[in-house]
């Protein structure tokens, strides 16, 4: 086993539906997800929008209080829900951070960046005084690729790319450990993206980060991760090194997402085949029976209907779930 920093285990976060006593409904946003990430390792997570990526960043994070699981950070119990053991997070907010999707609501708009910034050194009171303090923000400015004349500046006279790289300034701050990036770069013009991704990458190689990275996007996802999960309705349906996913993936999901991925070679898409799925996603209020993907399913047979597919190791490193990924080949 490698240096695992992140063990999740049988992830569940069910939100109230609605209903009342016996026929109280739940959101199933996430059902049993459960995967590792190494220290310094970049996890990627795929899956369309309400797939409950998003929910399981924030779940680890205890932004949402989870149903059902574990989770052991650098060996220490964050949550166990089965053993009702929960660990004060104080503690872990300085190592774990988060990088909200959406720059223009995640930063207080009567703060000066320098004010965001010190405030996460003041919780943790991590600058011994005030000139240290200054020097602190100056330096993660620094590292961003901003300056120190942006200090005394408000959110609103930044470009969506400088604002998050402000949020990333205020997440590093701390020196964590782990990040979840939570779609940190889909709010951004396309030309700046790939500007963030870069500074994404370079930051882990100077403070040896871990991150968990979350996207709808499989063509970003793959440039940043060493391995990608993918999500559909709240499960993970298969789990591999990016490479591998990418030139050899076996559920039909991670297909379709493959397939929908732009080529700029015209002849080598002419020759390609795009996967379109048929009907909407179902709702995870009333997710169907079985395989949760078998209403999409080119494949389905009745067993999908019955039978929740193992999550298994197919091949070194590879999981997958599904009663038929050899025939979906
Ligand atoms: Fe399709 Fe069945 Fe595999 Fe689910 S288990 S992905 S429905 S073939």
């Amino acid at each position: 086993m490698g240096d695992h920093l992140v063990q999740v285990e049988h992830l569940r976060q069910y939100f109230p539906g609605g209903g009342f006593g016996k026929r109280k409904k739940f959101i199933q946003a996430v059902d049993d997800v459960s995967f590792s990430i190494e220290r310094g390792e970049t996890l990627g997570l795929v899956g369309e929008s309400g797939c409950g990526k998003t929910t399981t960043g924030r779940t680890l994070l205890r932004l949402y209080e989870p149903t059902g699981g574990r989770f052991v950070y650098d060996g220490d119990v964050i949550f166990d829900v089965q053993k009702k053991e929960f660990a004060p997070m104080l503690p872990y907010r300085k190592k774990m951070q988060i990088v909200f999707q959406d720059p223009y609501a995640s930063l207080d708009p009567r703060m000066t960046v320098g004010e965001i910034i010190g405030e996460a050194i003041d919780v943790h009171n991590l600058a011994p005084n005030k000139k240290e303090r200054y020097h602190m923000i100056i330096e993660m400015l620094q590292r961003v690729g901003l300056n120190s004349e942006h200090a005394n500046r408000y959110p609103h006279e930044f470009s969506g790319g400088q604002r998050q790289r402000v949020g990333i300034a205020r997440a590093l701050a701390v020196s964590p450990e782990f990040i979840v990036c939570d779609e940190p770069i889909s709010a951004l013009d396309v030309s700046i993206q790939a500007q963030v991704i870069n500074m994404f990458e370079d930051l882990q190689e100077e403070m040896g980060l871990t991150y968990l990275f979350i996207a709808h996007d499989l063509s970003v996802v793959k440039h940043i991760s060493n391995r990608i999960g993918v999500m559909y309705l709240g499960r993970m349906v298969e789990l591999a090194d990016s490479y591998e996913l990418t030139a050899h993936s076996l559920h039909p999901y991670t297909k379709s997402l493959i397939s929908a991925i732009p080529i700029a070679d015209p002849r080598t898409a002419r020759e390609s085949r795009r996967i379109v799925l048929e009907g909407d996603v179902p709702s995870p209020l009333n997710p169907p029976s079985g395989c949760r993907f078998r209403t999409r399913c080119p494949y389905a047979e009745e067993r999908c209907k019955v039978e929740i597919p193992e999550w298994r190791e197919v091949a070194k490193g590879h999981f997958v779930a599904c009663h038929y990924y050899e025939k979906c080949q």
